[in-house]
């Protein structure tokens, strides 16, 4: 068949894109599988999921032995659209929630609902919610279609590690493990959904993502909540948010500002420590004229990285594009690992927008390695730390 390559283990991935026949014969296989209790990774508007029957708990099974994800860390449950989350997998459904789906599905955005009677324990981690989700993407789409039952499915990387953007990401991280790989090339948003639980009111922020809060916070007329730990000020954090999350094999250090980065930068150069410095291109350029270091610019979307010299630099894209960066982000950590940095070095974006949920990944990227810089330092008291 067009398109088919063989890989290290039982798993065959499939390039997209081939034709009309051969792409419908493929789904036809996938969403097969998947009735069979398979390993379908797909690709979806925010990242590449790994996808099960979320009915299916012998299925739900293989993919936390997978990923190597921690049993309490709960999955998302993709549907075609509000009815195929009827009661069986979601008990009801508070108006606000069906109004928000209206809105912004197919969307980045996951809703926190009460669970039905058919949704397993292990899909929600012992809770009694369920998170549900129906993606944009079109192979993503139909692919639930083709397999007829809701389809859980984490991002497609191991445990702890950033999220897929490319087929190849999927593939270095997990192809022995899958039946099947779908490979419709890059994706366009490139980080998780946004994650809200709209059992409570106001509804609470679990997790930013492609869907910006300023838009959700616009439909709904309120603010989002903080998510439950944050709000009681407990140690203890809610499911999926306690850890080391997102992170490349180097040491990431997050930098608050240009004097901060510039500060990293000169010591671990003199430390004869292969850095790459992630970050907006203005503030790269700032960090690189203080220090006078000369980097290796790679163009993360055009050109595989390669073993490079002592810095790289890894060009989120302008200031002003917070959807670059988002898009940028998991493919820049990637990359610094296969140019042998041992150490990251990530340049606080904008929190605006989708930039809140940049910040977010870099935060648990950097798990404690934040270094505010000034200006922040001196309004941090307050500060929504998501
Ligand atoms: P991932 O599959 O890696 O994108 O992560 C899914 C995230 O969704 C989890 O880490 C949780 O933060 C969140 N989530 C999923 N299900 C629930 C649930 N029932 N209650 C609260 N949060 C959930
Ligand atoms: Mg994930």
């Amino acid at each position: 068949m067009d398109g088919l390559r063989g890989g290290a283990g039982e798993g065959v991935w499939v390039r997209l894109g081939a034709g009309p026949e051969e792409d419908a014969a493929a789904l036809r296989r996938a969403g097969a599988l998947l009735r069979r209790g398979g390993l379908v990774a797909f690709p979806t508007e925010t990242v590449y999921g790994l996808g099960a029957d979320a009915l299916n708990p012998q299925a739900v099974a293989r993919i936390f032995a997978a990923k190597g994800r921690p049993a309490d860390n709960p999955l998302i449950v993709h549907v075609t659209g509000v009815e195929q989350a009827g009661p069986e997998v979601v008990a009801h459904w508070p108006p606000v929630a069906r109004r928000l789906a209206e809105r912004f599905w197919p969307g980045p955005l996951t809703l926190v609902l009460p669970a039905g009677p058919r949704v397993p324990a292990a899909v929600r981690a012992g809770l009694p919610t369920v998170a549900v989700r129906c993606p944009a993407h079109p192979v993503a789409q139909a692919l639930i279609a083709a397999a007829g039952t809701p389809v859980a499915a984490p991002s497609a990387n191991r445990s702890g590690r950033p999220s897929p953007t490319r087929a190849e990401d999927v593939w270095a991280d997990l192809g022995p493990h899958l039946d099947l790989l779908l490979d419709a090339g890059p994706v366009p948003v490139g980080v998780e959904s946004t994650v809200i639980d709209v059992t409570a009111w106001p509804p609470r922020l679990l997790r930013p993502g492609g869907l910006p809060v300023e838009e959700l916070e616009a439909a709904l007329g309120v603010s989002l909540a903080p998510p439950p730990a944050l709000a009681q000020g407990a140690a203890a954090p809610a499911p999926g948010m306690k850890y080391r999350h997102y992170a490349p094999e180097a040491p990431v250090v997050l930098a608050g500002d240009a004097d901060q980065g510039a500060g990293f930068l000169r010591r671990w150069l003199e430390e004869g420590q292969r850095v790459a410095l992630v970050g907006c291109r203005e503030d790269l350029e700032a960090v690189l004229r203080r220090t006078g270091a000369d980097a290796r610019w790679l163009a993360l979307e055009d050109e595989p990285a390669r073993p490079a010299g002592p810095l790289i630099a890894l060009d989120l894209g302008p200031r002003a594009r917070p959807d670059l960066h988002a898009r940028r982000l998991f493919r820049a950590l990637r990359a610094a690992d296969a140019a042998g940095s041992t150490r990251v070095l990530a340049l606080a974006v904008p929190e605006e927008g989708l930039g809140r949920a940049v910040m977010n990944r870099l935060r648990k990227a950097a798990a404690g390695g934040e270094v505010p810089g000034r200006e922040r330092e001196a309004r941090a008291e307050g500060r929504d730390r998501l």
